[in-house]
Parts: structure tokens; C-alpha cells; sequence
């Protein structure tokens, strides 16, 4: 995979690069799965972010020739507002996250931040530049400290903390015994799954990305835990380009645009109010979800 022909220095970077994205995506990417076929091309420049508007235009994806997954997608981000996918299972969500991140190359059409084709850009300056808190936030094994500072080389205490903070967590960390040093992971303090999330947006928070991609954890959160994790995205989008692949509608009524991908297509687009108000796919969905929490 990885040409033995290429300088040392460069291998140790794309180690970490490789590492780092590991942490970032956890399970919502599966890296090591995929071919190494996205290569920078010759010349790429680095991303010049001005506000972080995103723009997919006519995108086209399918993993298998035979099997198109996205059909033409066309949907926008303005800079700093935040956009919410919604929509069956297999529709196509998280893919848009993966080509975002252009973990692979549209087929046809193309993705672009602030004006600039994802493909013409260096994946290093792509993958700064966006954050993930993926549905299941990878621990190393050893301090939460270490865990959160993760997100930025050289983060101090005093940075770590106010991340954690805001990410609703700083709180619970302060109730252990060994503080900031507690070790967790496999081998030390089992966190929960709400426990771990926040930690990732803690990490996240700390690398200070302009945009971030949420991938909403499809397990049920107890109503404190969720009440927690709603503040702490809520204050972690702030100022920022935000996607959210949400489950629940309930957690995204409020984003500036929702759009309803079914199988590959865009089937609604609009604000909560509009799309209740058309009676269409969404506010079907929003019964069915309605319905399945009374019961
Ligand atoms: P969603 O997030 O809306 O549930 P996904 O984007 O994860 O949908 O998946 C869309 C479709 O692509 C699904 O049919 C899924 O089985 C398929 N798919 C996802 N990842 C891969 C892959 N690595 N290889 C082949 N097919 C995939
Ligand atoms: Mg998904």
C-alpha cells in the first residue's frame, strides 16, 4: 500500500495522519477497509478556509460500478450554518461524510469548501479542516487528559479543561479521584457510551476545526446524558459549518436546513417548519418517530 521509495519523515506522517484519523472517525469510517486509491494530486494546494461554506453539486457515488448509492445529490451549506441529514437507513448519509472527508472520489459531480474542488486540495489541509465526532469515540489506553489533548499537539491543561468544559464533561472527570489522570480504556475506567462522546467532542473542541461533521449515536442516551451531549454539540457548532447525520429528529428540529436523503436522492429540503407544513417524507417521518417514542 504504502511505496517504500518515499522518505522516512514522510512515512512518519502518514502514520500519525493515519492514526489520528483513526481516532477521528472511529467507527463511522472503517479506514483500514479502504483501497488507498485518493491520492493528492500533483500540485494540490492547501485549503484556503474563509467562512466554510459547502456545496455538493450533482454528486454521483457508487462503491460498486454496478450499485449508484448517490444519485445526483445537490444540497449547500452557507458559511457557519448548519445543515442536517436525515432519512432511511442506507440512504446514502454517512457516505456524504466519507466524500466530504474525501476518504473516496465522487464518480461524478463534485464537493466543494469555500470554492475549491475537495479533489484539488491537499488531504492534509481537507482533514484539518474538519472535525468529527463520530457515533463511537475510540479511547486510547491511558489518561482522559491524553484522550482530549489528543486533538492538538502541545494543548495545555488550562486548554484541555475549557474544552472539556464545553464539552460537558470537565464536571464528571472532576467527581474521579485521579482527576484528569484517571486512565481509561480498556485496561482502566470503562466510560459509557455519553461519557466517551463527550470526551470526542472535548478532542474535537481542541482541534478547532471550521467545519464539523456529527454522526448522531444510533443507541438510545438516557434524557440527562442526551440533554448533555445536545449543550455540548450545540456549543461546540457554534461558529462553525456543522453537518449532522441525525437519527432522532427530535435533536435537529432547529438546523438551519434539513435535508431528507432517500436512497440517493434528495427527496425534501427546508427548515423543520416547512417541511411539517408540506405533509411530505419528513413529516411522515416525524410521525413514525413521534408514535414509536409514546410507546
Ligand atoms: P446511511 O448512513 O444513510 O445509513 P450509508 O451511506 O452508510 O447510508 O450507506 C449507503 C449504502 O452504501 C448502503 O446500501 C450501504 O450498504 C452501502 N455501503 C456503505 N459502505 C459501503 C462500502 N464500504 N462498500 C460497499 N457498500 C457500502
Ligand atoms: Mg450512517
Amino acid at each position: 500500500m504504502i511505496q517504500i521509495t518515499m522518505p522516512l519523515n514522510f512515512l512518519g506522517t502518514v502514520y500519525r495522519e493515519i492514526r489520528q484519523a483513526l481516532v477521528d472517525m472511529g467507527d463511522m469510517f472503517h479506514l483500514l477497509d479502504q483501497p488507498a486509491e485518493v491520492v493528492d494530486r500533483a500540485g494540490a494546494a492547501p485549503l484556503k478556509v474563509e467562512g466554510a461554506s459547502i456545496t455538493l453539486e450533482d454528486v454521483r457515488f457508487a462503491y460498486d460500478a454496478e450499485r449508484p448509492i448517490l444519485k445526483g445529490v445537490s444540497l449547500s451549506v452557507p458559511a457557519g450554518r448548519t445543515l442536517a441529514l436525515v432519512g432511511p437507513s442506507g440512504g446514502g448519509k454517512s457516505t456524504i461524510g466519507r466524500l466530504l472527508f474525501r476518504f473516496y472520489d465522487v464518480t461524478g459531480g463534485a464537493i466543494r469548501i469555500d470554492g475549491q474542488d475537495v479533489r484539488d486540495v491537499t488531504q492534509s489541509s481537507l482533514h484539518d479542516a474538519i472535525g468529527v465526532v463520530p457515533q463511537d469515540t475510540v479511547l486510547f489506553n491511558d489518561s482522559i487528559r491524553y484522550n482530549i489533548a489528543y486533538g492538538r499537539d502541545g494543548a495545555t491543561q488550562a486548554e484541555v479543561e475549557e474544552a472539556a468544559r464545553a464539552a460537558q464533561i470537565h464536571e464528571f472527570v472532576m467527581s474521579l479521584p485521579e482527576g484528569y489522570d484517571t486512565q481509561v480504556g480498556e485496561r482502566g475506567l470503562k466510560l459509557s457510551g455519553g461519557e466517551k462522546q463527550r470526551v470526542g467532542i472535548a478532542r474535537t473542541l481542541l482541534k478547532d476545526p471550521p467545519i464539523l461533521l456529527l454522526d448522531e449515536a444510533t443507541s438510545a442516551l438516557d434524557t440527562q446524558t442526551e440533554t448533555e451531549i445536545q449543550t455540548a454539540l450545540a456549543r461546540a457548532g457554534q461558529g462553525r459549518t456543522v453537518i449532522t447525520i441525525a437519527h432522532r429528529l427530535s435533536t435537529i428540529a432547529d438546523a438551519d436546513r434539513i435535508v431528507v436523503l432517500d436512497a440517493g436522492e434528495v427527496a425534501e429540503q427546508g427548515t423543520h417548519a416547512q417541511l411539517l407544513a408540506k405533509q411530505g417524507r419528513y413529516w411522515q417521518l416525524w410521525q413514525r418517530q413521534a408514535s414509536e417514542e409514546a410507546a
